[in-house]
């Protein structure tokens, strides 16, 4: 018998090194806090682009900011099963994703609420926020409405 999948998560600021927002990122986690994912638009050819900068990574052109729906698919995962280091190790089995959005960037991730064995290629996902001390991860789950 199997260690049980984790299909919660628990997270302790301490437990791990997490991301420090900067100029560019701020507002991103500043929307994460607040459960919603908030990604940039390039005011001139229009393409989503996530991670943050400063400038569109398409066409060199100035970028706005705008609220995603947070829904997504599974574009391809990976199960985790060893890790030799905390926080990982307490956390094995866990899912590692790459998702992608409905706005088209796709965006690497944790997916929870679902056992590893369960996930799938273009399962339906959505953001599930999870507070880590001062800062909020952009985490997903299976949809509710799926
Ligand atoms: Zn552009």
């Amino acid at each position: 018998m199997g260690k049980e999948a984790n299909t919660s998560v628990e997270l302790r600021a301490s437990d791990r090194v997490l991301p420090m927002p900067d100029s560019d990122s701020a507002e991103y986690w500043e929307g994460l806090a607040r459960g919603e994912l908030r990604l940039q638009r390039c005011t001139a050819c229009g393409i989503a682009q996530f991670y943050p900068r400063s400038l569109c990574a398409t066409c060199g052109g100035s970028v706005e900011w705008f609220a995603a729906t947070g829904k997504g698919t599974v574009h391809t995962f990976t199960v985790v099963r060893t890790h030799g280091a905390e926080p990982f190790r307490s956390l094995v089995p866990f899912t590692l994703a790459i998702v992608e959005l409905e706005e088209g960037p796709r965006m690497m991730t944790n997916l929870t609420g679902i056992d590893p064995d369960d996930v799938r290629i273009d399962l339906p996902v959505e953001l599930e926020p999870v507070s880590a001390g001062d800062i909020t991860l952009p985490f997903f789950t299976p949809r509710a409405d799926s």
